[in-house]
């Protein structure tokens, strides 16, 4: 253990290993020559987005797309070079820092693309976003056909794409996004008509490729399948072959308590205790993505290879009841995501335990952990080791 490890003595490994094996995965479900543009919105859904970014860069994925403007000016500063494309729109004023940067800017509106016209001095790529029933962002499909024909002849503009984003999360709204590919089906072919021919369509996320969802484009654009995060709720669809990249979540002991039987301490409603506790003290708490269970649910970490029940969490510490363990010593390992042994704990466990869905719980996590971006995350630890 170094000493910055010694300061730090928690943090999240990601296997980008995993990574690449779910990129390949999601292309193998489709039609040979679709182009995938991987969503690292959001920090790479908690995972991390400029390590993430360059893996998929690597992949050959066709571009990336975030929402936030900081998140793809710190791509750019870390040497990412692959497209990137913006989900959500600036201000029209704003549109112009997005070129400055090597940004894709999407637009919906007049006043987008007349400011994107406006602002660029070369031929630019713009795409545009069709709402084809979510209700969200995006120009009306109704409108759509009309509203590409104008911008088409808007000067320095390139319609490189044109998207929806219809998402479902269970398989009696499948038939609803389906309906909503059908109809953005229509749009692409009323455009080829009109003589407008865009690069990349694209319609389908995570729950229409898993859902294997009748696509009428040549793109596709997802997230959760590329972090092995299931976008359907929970018990809706097998999420065969993809794997979690959030490998493991550990700590180290920074302090053993025992408390004697009769003590009043307050831990974990410990208040007058009337046999002995021994606790562990890790330094990772809400701050850094974890919580209480939600009432009625008890927590667990593993601890040499079992379980072992969290006591509390509060802002920065998490409390485990290590009753029983002899030796301990200050600097032992704790899992709190991952496998120790023949004992795993998995997101949906915790996701259950908290009351949230598995993406909350990822996203969390990665407030303020530091992360160690590796290959076989397992491998990782063990040149870490235990003590
Ligand atoms: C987030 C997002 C996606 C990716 O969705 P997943 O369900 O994570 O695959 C695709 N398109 C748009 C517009 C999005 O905002």
């Amino acid at each position: 253990m170094d000493r910055s490890e010694a300061a730090h003595p928690r943090w999240a490994d990601i296997d980008l290993e995993a990574l690449e094996r779910n990129y390949l995965n999601v292309q193998r479900r489709l039609k040979p020559g679709t182009h995938i543009i991987c969503s690292i919105k959001a920090d790479a859904y908690g995972h991390g987005a400029v390590a993430v970014a360059e893996r998929l860069a690597a992949m050959g994925c066709h571009s990336l797309a975030t929402g936030d403007i900081d998140e793809a000016i710190a791509m750019r500063r870390a040497g990412v070079r692959a497209k990137i494309v913006m989900f959500a729109g600036p201000l029209p004023e704003g549109l112009q820092e997005f070129l400055a940067h090597d940004l894709i800017p999407t637009v919906y509106d007049h006043e987008g693309a007349e400011a994107v016209s406006r602002a660029a001095t070369k031929s630019t790529p713009v795409y545009v976003k069709v709402d084809c029933g979510l209700g969200r962002l995006g120009v009306r499909l109704d409108e759509a056909a009309e509203y590409i024909a104008g911008i088409a002849r808007l000067a320095n503009i390139v319609i490189e794409g044109v998207y929806s984003h219809v998402p479902f999360a269970t398989r009696a709204t499948a038939e609803w996004s389906q309906r909503g590919l059908h109809a953005f089906g229509g749009l692409i072919a009323e455009l080829a008509r009109r003589g407008i021919r865009p690069e990349i369509t694209q319609a389908r996320a995570s729950s229409g490729v898993l859902m294997d969802l009748d696509d009428p484009c040549n793109a596709v654009c997802v997230g959760h399948l590329l972090y092995g995060l299931s976008s359907m709720a929970p018990g809706e669809a097998e999420l065969a072959g993809f794997e979690p990249i959030l490998a493991a979540v550990r700590g180290r002991l920074v302090h053993i308590g025992r408390h004697p039987a009769g003590r009043d301490i307050a831990v974990g409603g410990l208040y007058g205790i009337n046999s002995a506790r021994t606790t562990g003290v890790l330094p990772m708490g809400m701050t850094n993505g974890l919580r209480m269970p939600a009432p009625g649910n008890q927590a667990f970490a593993l601890f040499r290879g079992r379980r072992v029940p969290v006591l509390s969490v509060s802002l920065e510490h998490t409390t485990l009841d290590l009753t029983d363990l002899q030796d301990l010593k200050v600097g032992e390992a704790v899992t709190v995501l991952g496998a120790d042994g023949a004992e795993r704990i998995t997101i949906e466990d915790i996701a259950e335990w908290q009351g949230r869905a598995p993406l909350e719980v990822a996203m969390t996590l990665s407030k303020r952990l530091p992360f160690r971006h590796g290959n076989r995350a397992d491998d990782v630890w063990a040149n870490f080791g235990t003590n």
